[in-house]
């Protein structure tokens, strides 16, 4: 049994077939799936969800994803808590950084909302699951700057460094998930990094479709059931 650290089946691509979705990921032993949300909006799909599926089946996860950090509402951090509190085992995710996009959400503004809400999970003990695009360089200092955090930190479509990912097994209770990108193999830095988990620290080592995104063919619909074929 097999669980999907990280997917967005709430969104509305699925609303058609989301039923035969998850039956077509059970069978292939996948059965349990952390739905994590991008924005605010979606916490109320996650609910529904979890209301649907029930807890064995649903791991809900509410934030705010670096890309949306500029659009989230005031007083969004009260709601965040206050839905934290309705779900006691709901996850702060997807939360972080992402210095692609730091043109079209200002990386100041990524980082403040990342923090607070790691500072909330820390607040609550509750795990997160974290967003890094081309920022790993930057993670030392913001991590330095926040403190300890004892909660599992799952670093989800991990693409650091094996240096990155020393830095967090020394420091925190880290889990690095991988996704389609290690069945194709191209990337061979990222090959590497896996390779060390894989040696010293398979037990951090967690699996993710990103469903709907990060098809195995471009173009298509991703869904839960294909991280069969990179595990
Ligand atoms: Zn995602």
């Amino acid at each position: 049994m097999t669980t999907d650290f990280h997917c967005h089946l709430y969104e509305l691509i699925f609303d058609a077939d989301r039923d035969e979705v998850i039956a077509r990921a059970k069978a292939v032993g996948v059965t349990r799936f952390c739905c994590d949300a991008s924005k605010e909006s979606d916490w109320t799909l996650i609910e529904k969800l979890y209301k649907r599926y029930g807890a064995e089946t649903i791991r809900p996860g509410f934030g705010i994803h670096p890309w949306f950090a500029d659009a989230a509402l005031p007083g969004w951090q009260e709601r965040l808590v206050e839905k934290l509190y309705q779900y006691p085992d709901a996850v702060v995710a997807e939360i972080g950084v992402d210095w692609i996009r730091r043109t079209h959400v200002p990386f100041d503004v990524q980082t403040k909302t990342f923090l607070e809400q790691m500072e909330i999970a820390r607040n609550l003990n509750r795990s997160v699951t974290i967003h890094c695009v081309r920022a790993w360089d930057k993670m030392p200092a913001l991590f330095n700057e926040f403190g300890k955090f004892s909660p599992e930190i799952t670093l989800h479509s991990f693409s650091g460094s094996i240096l990155d990912a020393q830095w967090f097994l020394s420091r925190y209770n880290a889990f690095f998930s991988f996704g389609v990108e290690i069945q194709s193999g191209k990337r061979e830095s990222l090959m590497q990094t896996y390779k060390f988990l894989l040696d010293n620290a398979p037990q951090r080592i967690r699996f993710e479709s990103d469903s709907p995104y990060m098809p195995l063919i471009k173009g298509t619909r991703n869904e839960p059931s294909n991280i069969i074929s990179y595990i």
